[in-house]
């Protein structure tokens, strides 16, 4: 992968990383009924975590910090020459793919085949 493609991964998986905790955190408020001392609500304004039901809630938070880990190992694979290759058949993951997914550790192909395998709960 040329350097500027990574340095445009690098940045993507930052900005979802901040995202996401961001996210996170707002949620985690909401699921626990936080919102203790001077939390600003104005973040809470870009979820709609209020019509969620409890479970629904906690669902989302494990799928949000099972990508969030995801995201977190991706930044720090980024300057692994691996990075971008596909870890069950070693091909390029591709970047249309790394475009939507830039923390994806298998292309296309293995990867619904690992979801209809179930394998190891990628997603
Ligand atoms: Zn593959």
């Amino acid at each position: 992968m040329n350097p500027t493609n990574k340095a445009k991964f690098r940045q993507s998986l930052i900005e979802r990383r901040n995202h996401l905790a961001h996210q996170l955190m707002s949620m985690e408020e909401s699921v626990l009924g936080g919102a203790q001392s001077g939390s600003s609500p104005t973040h809470m304004a870009d979820i709609s975590g209020d019509n969620f039901d409890q479970d629904m809630n906690i669902g989302l938070l494990e799928k949000d910090f099972r990508i969030f880990r995801q995201i977190n190992e991706a930044i720090e694979r980024i300057d692994d020459p691996n990075f971008g290759v596909c870890e069950s058949c070693q091909r390029e993951i591709g970047l249309r793919r790394l475009e939507h997914v830039p923390y994806a550790r298998l292309c296309v192909n293995c990867q619904r085949r690992a979801e209809s395998n179930n394998f190891m709960g990628f997603y």
